[in-house]
């Protein structure tokens, strides 16, 4: 039966320890639970808040809570944060040497400690089973639980063996992690780490607060220099590149435009890509311009945005990065260019692995999934929330909802598409059919004697970009087939052949204004009068201080959040600045006299 007297000291902690008045969604529920030993699956989305449900736990029940992350960085901003806000946390991982290791198990063994958080092949060693059978336990919480799924693309040999945590301490509760919303995920750790008796949590995936915007892709590197320019300025965010190669090119344009960006890819000697990692996690307002090998190990709580200039492979992935924006529930951003040659790219690397036919045939399921939440004229969360099984209404905070596309009927333009497609040879890419239907003459054109045949400049009424909107639609579509043996020759498909003859409307979206976001309009909830932004700047820069001197990232001290309200409410005594979100008792001993100090010259 549950306690009530359990949620009132868990909301005390809440208060106390870490500064927030009231618990959010499911928390309050999985806090309940494990605090009265039973074990717990907890599927929440980024920035849902996993880590109190079993902090607090760990601090209300006797004994030390036990922590499983496979993440080093992350493990120690963590840590550290925890220790801010008076918490007696630790770790042992391969960072520490003998003696830093010894002194952390000998805290431990004396219950010195409120949290411990191990890297997993570390868990299962005699050494450890044999050191935690002689400590009180409160709980083992399993983060990142997804990686004991052998199919999951984080998958961690390591984590397999956690199901001895089980069998060695059958009392002590569990509660496992994850952001990875697929059921077939959900069964695995279920089944692998012998969940089978535990309650599961699962909370809805929508992330409201990241605002989704998918642009046709004109020219993506100013496209890109414009979103960020005029959204983001200064501000922390990540870029998605396909390959290393294009990875390195677009950090260095960047960095002659005036951004403050780095590149980062597993092409990179391991010492470089360390340091950039934790100048992005330190610094302010830095741009990473990375590969997906980027990611995973980002607990960064501030990244204003997230942006794509290649196509993920399936909705799940895009999910996935996109999600690294906005952890601290402040407006963020996730944005895409996309055009033909990201459809052709994709489809190509899937004809072209080596993977079995059904890999192949499932990997071109997910990357329609993905093209059909491109081409949407619908809202973008439905579709991305009802991939995942969830129903939605309209978001009014992505960019179909912002400003709906209009849509034309387009079955002239595909027939003639088509039919350029087909008296060419079909063996020609889009660029040369444009030209064919726009009637632009030159060499190839002449060459093949192009400029002879009857749909020579039967296009010539239609821009440019839209054709090249048309046949990316068709392709997304499947009217068009892309032909990888023949250097991307597009092809007629046997859906084509009913628009050709005309028994098929095509309803396409109009293609966008080639500057990607126009978004004047936008008002960011977080977005101060400049008064508060001033008076945010300074205390930016007093955090930035302190970190440097603790040698920690700036938001383990107070997050942007937190600084924000401060800057609003502009509190007058240690009261009112304990009354923040995010001020805690222990932060408000260590840093309220020198805040208050500052607000009162500001
Ligand atoms: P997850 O691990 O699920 O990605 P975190 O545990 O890192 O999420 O929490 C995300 C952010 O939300 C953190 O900044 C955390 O401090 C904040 N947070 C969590 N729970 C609450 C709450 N009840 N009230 C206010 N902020 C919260
Ligand atoms: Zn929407």
């Amino acid at each position: 039966m549950p306690d009530p007297t359990t949620l009132a000291r868990a909301t005390e902690i809440l208060r106390d320890v870490f500064g927030y008045p009231a618990f959010r969604g499911l928390q309050a529920e999985v806090v309940q639970a494990v605090v009265e030993g039973n074990d717990a699956l907890v599927l929440m989305p980024t920035g849902g808040g996993k880590s109190l449900c079993y902090q607090i736990p760990s601090l209300l029940r006797p004994g030390v809570g036990v922590v499983i992350s496979p993440l080093i960085a992350l493990m120690q901003d963590q840590v550290a944060a925890l220790r801010q806000a008076g918490v007696r946390a630790a770790f042992l991982n391969s960072t520490l040497d003998a003696a830093e290791t010894r002194a952390v198990e000998q805290a431990l063994a004396a219950g010195e400690l409120d949290l411990v958080y191990f890297a997993p092949e570390r868990l299962a060693l005699p050494r450890t089973l044999d050191l935690l059978g002689r400590t009180p336990l409160a709980l083992f919480a399993i983060d990142e639980a997804h990686c004991v799924s052998q199919w999951g693309h984080d998958f961690r040999p390591e984590y397999l063996q956690l199901s001895v945590l089980h069998e060695r301490f059958p009392d002590v509760p569990r509660i496992a992690l994850t952001a990875t919303a697929d059921p077939q995920t959900r069964t695995e750790i279920i089944d692998r780490l012998a969940l089978g008796d535990a309650r599961v949590f699962v909370s809805s995936f929508d992330r409201p607060n990241i605002r989704y915007t998918i642009v046709d892709k004109a020219d993506p590197r100013s496209q890109l220099l414009r979103f960020i320019r005029d959204e983001h300025a200064g501000e922390s965010g990540i870029v998605y590149c396909l390959s290393r190669r294009k990875v390195d090119e677009t950090a260095a344009w960047l960095v002659a435009q005036g951004v403050d960006a780095l590149p980062y890819h597993a092409g990179m000697d391991a010492a470089t890509r360390a340091e950039h990692q934790t100048r992005f996690q330190r610094d302010e307002g830095i741009v990473m311009v990375a590969t997906i090998a980027f990611g995973m190990g980002i607990d960064k709580p501030d990244v204003r945005f997230v942006a794509h200039l290649d196509l993920p492979k399936s909705i799940e992935g895009y999910y996935q990065e996109t999600g690294r924006a906005g952890r601290d529930g402040l407006p963020a951003d996730a944005w895409m260019t996309y055009g033909l040659a990201d459809v052709v790219q994709q489809r190509r690397l899937i004809d072209l692995s080596e993977a079995n036919a059904e890999f192949k045939r499932v990997a071109t399921a997910k990357l329609d999934a993905l093209l059909g939440l491109c081409e949407t004229a619908g809202c973008r969360r439905v579709r991305l929330l009802s991939y995942f099984g969830e129903t939605s209404e309209p978001c009014g905070n992505c960019d179909t909802c912002l400003e709906p596309p209009e849509t034309w009927d387009a079955t002239e333009a595909a027939r003639k598409a088509l039919s350029a497609i087909y008296r060419t040879g079909q063996r020609f890419g889009a660029v040369h059919l444009i030209d064919v239907l726009r009637g632009k003459p030159g060499e190839r054109i002449a060459r093949w004697g192009h400029d002879q045949l009857g749909v020579f400049g039967v296009g010539a009424d239609v821009d440019e970009p839209v054709w090249r909107s048309v046949f990316r639609q068709l392709a997304a579509l499947d009217l068009v087939h892309v032909d990888h043996e023949a250097h991307g020759a597009l092809k007629l498909t046997e859906a084509s052949r009913a628009v050709l003859k005309g028994e098929q409307r095509v309803e396409l979206r109009r293609v966008r204004a080639a500057t990607g976001t126009r978004r004047s309009r936008r008002v960011a909830p977080s977005s101060l009068p400049p008064a508060d932004m001033a008076l945010m700047d300074r205390l930016r820069a007093w955090r930035l201080d302190l970190a440097r001197s603790q040698a920690v990232p700036p938001y383990v001290i107070f997050h942007d959040k937190t600084l924000a309200e401060i800057a609003r409410v502009r509190p007058r005594d240690l009261n009112a600045l304990g009354d923040i979100g995010g001020v805690g008792t222990k932060k408000l001993e260590r840093y309220g006299d020198e805040l208050l100090a500052l607000l009162a010259s500001a």
